[in-house]
């Protein structure tokens, strides 16, 4: 196989917008007296990777020439390939001037970088949508997420006083110039480079091996940590799995590990593309390319948005401009009767061959508590993975009670509680009258103040979910669209609405703290039932009745759908 130079067809020249050290004081004082912008994630990381040279030869958020020629050719003013348009959309209406300085912040108001508005233009999400992607369905993540971008992009210099900060593997985070630098010292030629957005398995391990020895080179293993798509394996626990494939799996003289802090486009045969150039900066010559390279998976209609090689083919078209070579993304299959992976195109007839979906993986297997095979991930990510992804009965849960004051809420989840305690589930128990007593005290009964009290329990219920715990709360929460917002706060498949569906007359009649006779007295004002509203669940996950069951019986159906949706263990499957 050929060589190709390790320079890229513009000279190899890294973009570097980082000012010089000796500047940023008298850079950062100009800066506080300016006019400022918030800029989205997805905006500082391409920030960053620009400001570093990942972006080559782009060394500004795209003006209108350069935008619509990236729209209609996917090519720069200047001629040089680009194939996904890198802009800085705002809301007209702000204080931003042509001609003038402004200060570019993060969400937590950080100062990044100064600009000098050269250019203000009007996109259309449409039209880049429609050639960018391909497709104007909202389902396309970038394309439900363009709704929400400004409508006029800006474009200028750019001096960056500080890269955005990161705490964590700061010892992976490579700029193009240190990853470059790690590439020469492995000395050989050849970089392949792996892009991966997920956690990397036994055959992942063996399609890079096999693609780097095929050009004897080094592997550039460099996984997206920037934004991915919505619902992928969160980047730490996938950093985690890599690190331990390095250190155990690879030949140390033979890869180099560097996180790419990328915002995704999903962009399919485009993104394709653009991971070719951004790797080329990286110092690669070679890039794996799969099935299905970057892609967003179905569209509305269940249709998959690009076709399973329309990455590599156009990846291929522009292979030599570039000058990275594609390596495609053989598929592989494991041979349980002779302990090896073989392409699949090499397997003879009727021969037995294994795999795992990475929906099985979830469900089958982290799931159920169920290790992953050996011959199917190695041990120490098997370990990674289910540690971040516990079964089920480990993982947190949420059981809402609503109903009426004095419907027999609070008398149900004492004796649920118990019952969890019993199956080895640790519990919180939030009561709404309690809680007003510490969490809201001082809060009352207004429309507001109800809602404040609602979410407050809501907030707390999540981060004992979040923290794998169990949270029971009983409020009267009456307000539908209160109940709905905590139960997206917690997350709606860890979340139980159980409605205790006890008539008013029965509360009333029931009346234990003697409420109801002062509301009907008009000593309490705005009382639940009486003259505040109950709105009732339109479908609870479970509706009890208190008139034919006692709290015991009701507690245990609780019990059990719990134990059927896998958040608590049967008995009989303890140790
Ligand atoms: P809430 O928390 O909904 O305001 P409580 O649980 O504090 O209601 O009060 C319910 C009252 O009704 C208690 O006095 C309880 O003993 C009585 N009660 C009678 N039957 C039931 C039942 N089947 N389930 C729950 N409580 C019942
Ligand atoms: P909410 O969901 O409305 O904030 P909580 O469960 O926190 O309800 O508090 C309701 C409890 O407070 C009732 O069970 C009752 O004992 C008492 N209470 C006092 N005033 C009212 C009222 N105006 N409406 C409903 N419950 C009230």
């Amino acid at each position: 196989m050929d060589k190709v130079k390790l320079i890229p067809p513009y000279g190899g020249k890294l973009v570097n917008l980082i000012v010089p050290p000796e500047e940023v004081e008298e850079l950062k004082a100009y800066a506080s007296r300016l006019p400022s912008i918030q800029v989205s994630e997805r905006v500082v990381c391409d920030l960053e990777i620009m400001a570093t040279g990942g972006f080559s030869p782009l060394d500004r958020f795209m003006g209108e020439e350069d935008y619509h020629m990236v729209l209609e050719e996917m090519r720069l003013a200047n001629g040089y390939v680009f194939p996904i348009p890198i802009t800085l959309p705002v809301e007209p209406g702000s204080d931003i001037k042509l001609d003038q300085d402004i200060a570019i912040r993060n969400a937590k108001n950080e100062l990044l970088a100064v600009m000098t508005v050269e250019e203000i233009y009007e996109w259309s999400r449409d039209d880049m949508a429609q050639k960018v992607f391909g497709t104007l369905d909202l389902r396309h993540p970038l394309v439900a997420e363009m709704s929400r971008w400004g409508r006029l992009n800006i474009s200028g210099g750019l001096r960056v006083i500080s890269l955005p900060k990161h705490y964590d593997f700061q010892e992976l985070r490579l700029t193009p110039a240190q990853t470059r630098q790690r590439l020469e010292e492995a000395g050989h030629e050849n970089v392949v480079a792996f892009q991966t957005r997920n956690p990397m398995h036994r055959v992942h391990e063996e399609l890079t091996k096999r693609a780097t020895e095929s050009v004897d080179g080094t592997l550039l293993l460099h996984p997206v940590v920037g934004m991915t798509k919505p619902g992928d394996v969160d980047y730490f626990t996938r950093v985690r799995t890599y690190k331990a494939l390095v250190r155990r799996y690879y030949n140390p003289g033979r890869v180099v590990l560097s996180l790419l802090p990328l915002a995704m486009r999903m962009a399919g045969p485009r993104e394709a593309v653009w991971h070719m150039i951004i790797r080329r900066n990286y110092g690669a010559n070679h890039l794996i390319v799969g099935r299905d390279h970057a892609g967003p998976g179905k569209d509305s209609a269940g249709k998959p948005f690009y076709g399973p090689y329309d990455a590599q083919k156009l990846a291929e078209k522009y292979s030599d401009e570039i000058g990275v070579k594609i390596i495609p993304f053989t598929m592989l299959v494991y041979l349980p009767d002779e302990d090896r992976y073989e392409e699949v195109t090499k397997v003879r007839e009727g021969t037995r061959a294994a795999s795992i979906s990475g929906t099985q993986v979830r469900e089958e297997y982290l799931g159920n508590g169920r290790k992953l095979p050996e011959w199917f991930t190695r041990p120490e990510v098997a370990e990674i993975l289910s540690e971040s992804y516990p079964p089920r009965h480990k993982q947190g849960v949420c059981i809402w009670f609503t109903g009426l004051s004095g419907a027999g809420k609070s008398t149900t989840a004492e004796v649920l509680t118990y019952l969890l305690m019993e199956h080895g589930r640790q519990v919180t128990l939030l009561d709404g009258d309690v809680v007003r007593t510490h969490l809201s005290k001082g809060l009352g009964f207004s429309k507001e103040d109800r809602d404040t009290n609602i979410r407050r329990i809501g907030f707390v219920a999540a981060e004992i979910v979040r923290h794998e715990g169990t949270a029971v709360c009983a409020a009267v929460s009456p307000y539908e669209a209160t109940r709905n917002d905590v139960r997206r706060m917690v997350g709606a498949d860890r979340f139980v609405e159980v409605f205790v569906d006890t008539p008013l007359e029965v509360c009333e009649q029931r009346d234990h703290k003697g409420l109801y006779a002062k509301a009907r007295r008009g000593e309490i004002k705005g009382f639940t039932g009486i003259d505040d509203p109950y709105e009732p669940p339109f479908n609870p996950e479970i509706r009890l009745d208190t008139i034919n069951h006692t709290p015991e019986e009701n507690a245990r159906i609780i019990l059990d759908y719990l134990v059927k949706k896998g958040f608590v263990r049967r008995p009989e499957d303890e140790g």
